[in-house]
């Protein structure tokens, strides 16, 4: 599949899911980034690395952008959206306390599935995700109770670097994040949108 530039991420944007892992809800956007090569399609498997310990899926919301925004306002930037993806932001949980960077707790090749892009301007405080583990629904997501809406973090993100067309921003995770194992199966779904299923496997 065709990677996007960067992937811009956004961490602990519901109050529910800060709350479960123990963070102080931010007063401001928590923002990292994963590289390009964590990128894989649906249907490709999520490797598990061996000795790290637990490993979570994170149901996310994935904006494309589709056109150049730089210190761009809110209304800006909505405007500048081309389309929405699925993802799942696929993390090392015990690494990424122990590492000083979340380099390799998000960073780990196949910790970014990611589903087809389909384009279009979403309602921004009216999309839903889920996330099933065996078919089984282990998260359920609105838009409208982020900590920060999708406008005002691509202002933000756009404040600091530039965002160009085919970046991929995604906005947090809600609740009920939990670990993965070979032979599960993790499917994240934006609602009318996207979807990404990944078939987990341990690392050979
Ligand atoms: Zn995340």
């Amino acid at each position: 599949m065709r990677r996007p530039g960067k992937i811009v991420c956004v961490g602990r944007n519901y109050r529910e899911h800060a709350k479960e892992l123990g963070n102080e809800v931010p007063t401001t956007p928590v923002v990292f980034l994963k590289p390009p090569s964590s990128v894989v399609a649906s249907g490709e498997a999520i490797v598990l690395p061996g000795g790290v310990g637990r490993i979570d899926f994170e149901g996310e919301i994935g904006l494309v952008i589709g056109s150049t925004l730089r210190k761009a306002t809110p209304g800006q930037a909505a405007q500048g959206v081309r389309g929405v993806v699925a993802v799942n932001d696929v993390s090392a949980r015990d690494l990424q306390k122990s590492d000083v960077q979340w380099w390799r707790a998000k960073g780990y090749d196949t910790f970014c599935p990611m589903g087809p892009e389909k384009q279009g301007t979403p309602d921004f405080a009216g999309l839903e995700l889920i996330t099933r583990v065996n078919g089984s629904v282990r998260q359920r997501g609105l838009s409208k109770d982020m900590l920060f809406a999708i406008p005002d973090l691509l202002s933000f993100i756009s404040g600091a670097m530039t965002l160009e067309p085919g970046d991929v921003v995604i906005t947090g995770t809600p609740e009920g994040v939990g670990p993965l194992q070979a032979g599960d199966v993790v499917e994240v779904e934006v609602v009318g949108w996207s979807s990404v299923r990944s078939p987990v496997v341990a690392d050979a």
